[in-house]
């Protein structure tokens, strides 16, 4: 047998990361010979060690916090979902040498929405933070023809300014402080802040979600987020993590890579969801 094409994570902190798993269970799924290791590698120390890991052979590298930003200056070819969102989680050696910088984040949440019957089309939405993961989905979102689409933020001067810079893609967008949401009402919020993992909820008005609504942190972990525990309290009919949305951005990756989509479903019952 050959030896297997080699795939990476790089991230900091990376050893919580279930990108091995999830890439190992699609290798095993597809038949797929393949290595996918996580590395600790800090924004100082990317360029060298993404020059380092396809100098020696490496075919496909994802990278997560706090490297998007790093990946991106990195990459000598853009997608175009990349170029809006302004971030790469994927980054593939071309057969010209050349490295193809793509972002999976937005495609992967919307998937995941899809595979939850949750409709982004003619709806009000709500994205809680305007960092990194905001700007990966804004672009997917849109195309999904939302009804209305807001974008709250603590520092409210990123939100705006996320808010004009995604007016190109032909959608009015709202960018806000916390203080201006109520009386508003959404019938989706996306909280695309990192509160949750500090365990922190953003300052969220009554009333803010639509009868019928649905809520979804981007978080997870091994129990349900303090978010989604907000949705379920404010009677939301789907409260979820971002668990989902990981295995379906990781899949997209994996498709860019090996030219094969794995049955994402079946890792999912892996995971016990
Ligand atoms: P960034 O650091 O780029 O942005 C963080 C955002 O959270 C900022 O808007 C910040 O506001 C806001 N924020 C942080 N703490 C609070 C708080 N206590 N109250 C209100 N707002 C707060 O992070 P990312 O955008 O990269 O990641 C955001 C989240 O998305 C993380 O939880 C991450 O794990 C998750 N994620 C999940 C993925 C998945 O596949 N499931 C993929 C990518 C991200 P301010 O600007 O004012 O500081």
């Amino acid at each position: 047998m050959n030896s297997p094409d080699l795939y990476a994570v790089f991230g900091q902190p990376i050893n919580h990361s279930k990108s091995p798993q999830i890439h190992r269970l699609f290798a095993e799924q597809t038949a797929q010979n393949l290595n996918y290791h996580t590395k600790e590698v800090g924004k100082d120390f990317f360029e060298s060690a993404a020059n380092n890991f396809f100098t020696k052979g490496g075919e496909g590298l994802n990278c997560t916090v706090p490297l998007k930003e790093c990946a991106y200056q990195f990459a000598t070819k853009l997608t175009q979902r990349a170029t809006f969102a302004k971030a790469v989680n994927t980054l593939s050696l071309q057969q010209d040498g050349s490295i193809l910088g793509d972002n999976t984040d937005g495609c992967g949440l919307v998937m995941d929405l899809i595979n939850h019957q949750i409709s982004l089309t003619g709806k009000r939405i709500l994205i809680l933070g305007a960092g990194g993961a905001s700007r990966g989905i804004i672009a997917p979102i849109i195309k999904h023809k939302p009804k209305q689409l807001v974008i709250v933020n603590r520092s409210i001067e990123k939100a705006l300014k996320l808010a004009t810079e995604f007016q190109s893609l032909g959608m009015s967008i709202h960018g806000c402080g916390y203080d201006d949401l109520a009386p508003q009402q959404f019938d989706l919020i996306l909280n695309a802040t990192s509160a949750s993992l500090s365990n922190q909820l953003p300052p969220l008005p009554k009333n803010l979600l639509a009868k019928n609504g649905c809520c979804y942190d981007l978080a997870y972990g091994n129990q349900p987020t303090i978010f989604v525990n907000w949705g379920i309290e404010n009677k939301a009919i789907k409260s979820l993590d971002g668990l989902g949305m990981l295995i379906e951005q990781a899949a997209e990756s994996f498709y860019i890579w090996r030219g094969i989509r794995p049955n994402t479903q079946r890792v999912m019952a892996i995971f016990n969801r």
